[in-house]
């Protein structure tokens, strides 16, 4: 089955982040071993669930051969370990990102899941994941221009010889004018979740805990264990 996912969007903004660490957490707390990787390389974000100081080892240094990728694996909880990126501008001139490629191979033959938290946007480092993943999970919210740029991000996918598992629309509101079904029928993708517009989502990131742990019964963090449940079969 599945195991290494790139979690993707066209549109920056739109909760990849969110959905790499609640979806890596809620795989976590059902037992999966699991390996969350920040290969944003130029904005990283992961780095705000982990304590790195300017001198902890990275994906950068991994990269530049300067590290082993154990060397840059810090456990987040139970189950769970993320290999977040350098917040450096320096540190990011130094990297090649083919070298995800061992990175990737490396992790999946460790972990039961490995999620890629991909960059937005069209550049080499963000088309480099999508064909080494196993499946792309596409992040989209229902707004029409992030819609418009999901279309990219397939297109994208299919170039570099990927595949998109499905659509997880983000921070929808009740009552809105589109169907969701609708919304992923026009993209050709299958609606694998929905996640609700969550006020906890923010407050659980100046928190530094993921959703599902900082308000596990909440609407998002609901939202977000049905769609582990779901890629792992666990339903
Ligand atoms: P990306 O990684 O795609 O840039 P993020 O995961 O960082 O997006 O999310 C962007 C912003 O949206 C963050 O401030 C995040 O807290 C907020 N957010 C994400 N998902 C939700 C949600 N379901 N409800 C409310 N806010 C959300
Ligand atoms: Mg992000």
């Amino acid at each position: 089955h599945e195991t290494v996912y790139s979690i993707a969007s066209g549109k920056g903004g739109v909760g990849k982040t969110t959905t790499t660490v609640n979806l890596g957490t809620a795989l976590a707390q059902a037992g999966k071993r699991v390996a969350i990787v920040d290969v944003d390389l130029g904005m990283a974000n992961l780095a705000g669930f982990v304590s790195l100081t300017p001198d902890s080892t990275t994906l950068h240094d991994v990269l530049a051969d300067n590290a082993s990728v154990e060397d840059a694996t810090y456990r987040l909880a139970e189950n769970i370990v993320a290999v977040p990126s350098g917040i450096g501008l320096d540190e990011y001139a130094e990297t090649s990102p083919e070298g995800l490629r061992e990175v990737v191979s490396e992790l999946r033959s460790t972990y039961d899941y490995v999620l890629l938290d991909v960059g937005a946007g069209i550049s080499h480092e963000t088309v480099l994941p999508l064909g080494l993943a196993d499946a792309v999970v596409l992040v989209s919210t229902p707004e029409p221009a992030a819609i418009q740029d999901s279309r990219k991000t397939i297109e994208l996918t299919a170039r570099a010889g990927g595949t998109v598992a499905g659509l997880v629309l983000t921070r929808t509101h009740p009552g809105s004018d589109i169907s969701h079904p609708d919304l992923a029928d026009r993209l050709d993708l299958q609606l694998l979740e929905t996640i609700p517009e969550d006020s906890a989502a923010r407050e659980s990131v100046y928190a530094g805990t993921p959703l599902v742990a900082y308000e596990p019964n909440g609407p998002a963090a609901t939202a977000y264990r049905h769609l582990a449940a779901e890629l792992a079969g666990i339903e």
